[in-house]
């Protein structure tokens, strides 16, 4: 009772916000020696074993881990879901300065604790990691994808994802412009990182007029390098400057009541998960404004499908192909939320929930 009292172990808040949210497990990760704090976050298991990248992120308060958490790992439920694959959701957090805080030791003992799993988490890379991070992962687990081609891994996912952004961006504009020609079209990239730069390689190649942003000059160095026709924003005026599509490729809660106050565009279609801080709050205002949104989950499941690939025998040709996928169901369901008027993220979980409802009721009548 007393420690009860010491501890406000009265108040389950995140068991609540957990129970709210429907995850079956989080589970906190703490090593003085290495430094690691952590948190897996596993959300669904009823297609199977929960796989999602671990994120390495300096959040200012535990609660703002844990809320990501939360939210990533449900993500990758209906992610998993509805790109057909045989994987639950889950996701990880690691608390700290990826570039000072990030070394071998520290992945190590966090591969400790993932192997303590048992193969009921399998991770990847997310923001913040790389392949050679996943190798450190590797030497104290086995259930890790995202390794490198040497090791026999897929390497980095992230020319999967952003292919499959690419074919979320093209059937959004078949939807909003009757052709999914994105040539000429103004596209604002926010984030030059590894889904950001492959996708306006993409872009580029079609002919759009690509603008960029990044809150890191080398990375605005490293993509005005890459592709000298794109045109830099400063970071505190991406809302404000004129665009025909918006691809959010950074963090998630960008789409709140500040930018979408500000955000004059006809398509959001992005990368970033979790792009909405409301999805109930700002799923309406985004239906209320007329934006045609891609639901992030589906359209960037491509990084998914190239680490699924990995435990079935991998073949890069296989998951762009496979990731090809996205063009037929976003347009399907832009086309419900449109004829429902229904915010087209709420369809695309609805969509995801089925078969995972579907699923159970057979696992629980067998
Ligand atoms: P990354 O770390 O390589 O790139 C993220 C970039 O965003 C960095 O360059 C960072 O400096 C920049 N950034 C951060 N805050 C910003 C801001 N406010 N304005 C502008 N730029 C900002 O990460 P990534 O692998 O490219 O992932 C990007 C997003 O896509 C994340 O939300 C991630 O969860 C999601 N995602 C990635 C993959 C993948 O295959 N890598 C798959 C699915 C989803």
């Amino acid at each position: 009772m007393e420690l009860a009292a010491e501890t406000n172990l009265q108040q389950p808040h995140v068991l609540n916000v957990m129970s709210s949210m429907d995850h079956e497990q989080l589970v906190f990760c703490q090593d003085n020696q290495t430094g690691l704090k952590a948190i897996i976050g596993i959300h669904n298991t009823t297609l199977g074993p929960a796989l999602g990248g671990t994120r390495m992120w300096a959040y200012e308060r535990l609660d703002d881990a844990v809320e990501d958490v939360l939210r990533l790992s449900r993500g990758m439920t209906f992610k998993a879901s509805i790109a057909g694959l045989n994987l639950g959701g889950g996701k990880a957090v690691i608390i700290g300065d990826a570039r000072s805080l990030k070394n071998e030791a520290l992945l190590r003992r966090f591969g400790k604790f993932v192997q303590s799993l048992n193969g009921k988490y399998i991770t990847a890379e997310d923001v913040g990691m790389s392949t050679r991070d996943m190798e450190y992962i590797h030497a104290e687990t086995s259930f890790v994808t995202g390794l490198p081609e040497h090791l026999g891994g897929s390497g980095d996912p992230s020319p999967v994802t952003a292919y499959g952004v690419y074919m979320g961006m093209k059937a959004s504009a078949k939807f909003a412009y009757g052709s999914d020609s994105l040539a000429g079209k103004t596209v604002l990239v926010q984030g030059a990182g590894h889904v950001g730069s492959y996708l306006i390689d993409n872009l580029i190649k079609e002919g759009a007029k690509v603008k960029v942003s990044d809150i890191f000059e080398d990375k605005i160095q490293a993509i005005t390098r890459r592709q000298p026709a794109v045109e830099v924003v400063p970071a505190d005026q991406v809302f404000t400057t004129n665009m025909d599509i918006f691809a959010p490729c950074a963090l998630g809660g960008i789409l709140n009541n500040d930018s979408l106050a500000a955000l004059r565009c006809d398509i959001v279609a992005g990368g970033a998960n979790n792009q909405l801080k409301s999805e109930k709050i700002h799923g309406q205002a985004m239906l209320e404004k007329g934006m045609v949104y891609a639901p992030d989950f589906l359209i960037n499941s491509g990084g998914l499908i190239n680490v699924n690939g990995e435990l079935e025998g991998y073949s890069k040709e296989a998951a762009m192909k496979k990731a090809e996928f996205i063009f037929d169901v976003c347009g399907s369901i832009l086309t419900e939320a449109r004829d429902t008027n229904t915010f087209s993220g709420n369809v695309a979980i609805d969509f995801a929930q089925r078969r995972i409802d579907a699923i159970a009721g057979i696992r629980t009548r067998g």
